[in-house]
């Protein structure tokens, strides 16, 4: 007799689900604003049952879940963590072994400084069936927003990507980057994470050869209403940023392209919260 016929002595359904886990999707919900998801993001996130959510999900891409679906938020902020990084990957497995399909959203794209490889990785190791759904990622939709295209046959044509955060609590000079890389010429250095390394990150570009007049960004809360920007240079913009009251989730682009917040900003945007030298 198959277990399923034997109901007093095994939780068929459970039998079930720890046979076979449901499938978790993780889903970028892009920068901010909803109508960045994708479509393929828009339908998973309609069809959710359970959503575990970051801090930087926006509530408009969660109205987008149903009433009844259960939303956890497992974020975390600098210093600030609801749940560690272990822990949230545990629930994650424990949610899929007991057979309910879960949808891990997170701001931006998954890959992109999300952790969500890691999670991609315990769910593989697991045998837990999983998707990826992309988001667009803060840097693009900076460049959007802000009117800075992240490469440009005249100003740059290398895109690096990196993080000004620091593992751990230790000093901002202790930021371990490839200073010499991110100094090269012709190259749009986009940083994540990076508000509270800003002076330390201008500092060592310019010791490591970049002219300090060197067209620098900050934009603030990208794609969403309350957006701002604020653009010097690399040896001006540390002091704009703390004059401005610059706080996260904002992203420092730094290269030639920066320049062109001024003239590429959309103009009702740009009127209202840009804070130019
Ligand atoms: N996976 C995300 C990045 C997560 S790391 C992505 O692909 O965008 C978090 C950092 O992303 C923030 O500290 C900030 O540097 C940047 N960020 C995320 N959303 C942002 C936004 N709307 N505006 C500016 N920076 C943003």
């Amino acid at each position: 007799m198959s277990a399923l016929h034997e109901p007093l002595r095994f939780d068929a359904r459970a039998l079930l689900a720890a046979e076979r886990p449901a499938k978790v999707t993780l889903v970028g919900a892009g920068p901010g604003d909803p109508e960045l998801l994708t479509l393929k993001a828009a339908r998973a996130l309609r069809e959710a049952q359970v959503v575990l959510y970051d801090h930087l999900v926006g509530c408009e891409v969660l109205d987008f879940v149903p009433k009844q679906a259960h939303r956890i938020y497992v974020g975390k902020q600098s210093g600030c963590h609801t749940l560690s990084q272990e822990a949230i990957i545990e629930l994650m497995l424990r949610l899929a072994h007991s057979g309910r399909p879960v949808l891990r959203l997170k701001g931006g794209d998954p890959f992109i400084f999300g952790r969500g490889g890691e999670e991609a990785q315990a769910l593989a190791q697991a045998g837990v069936p999983f998707e990826v759904i992309p988001g667009i990622s803060a840097a693009q939709g900076v460049a959007a927003s802000a009117g800075i295209p992240l490469t440009h046959r005249d100003h740059a044509c290398t895109l690096v990507m990196t993080t000004g955060h620091l593992r751990g609590e230790g000093d901002a000079r202790t930021l371990d980057l490839d200073w010499a890389l991110l100094a090269r010429p012709r190259q749009t250095v986009v940083i994540y994470m990076g508000v509270a390394t800003l002076p330390v990150i201008c500092e060592q570009l310019i010791r490591h050869g970049l002219a300090p007049d060197t067209p620098a960004a900050v934009v603030e809360r990208a794609t969403r209403p309350d957006q701002r920007t604020v653009d010097g240079t690399l040896e001006t913009l540390p002091a704009l940023a703390r004059i401005h009251e610059v706080k996260a989730p904002a992203l420092i682009v730094i290269g030639a392209v920066a320049q062109l917040h001024a003239v590429l900003a959309p103009a009702a945007a740009h009127a209202a919260a840009c804070c130019n030298v």
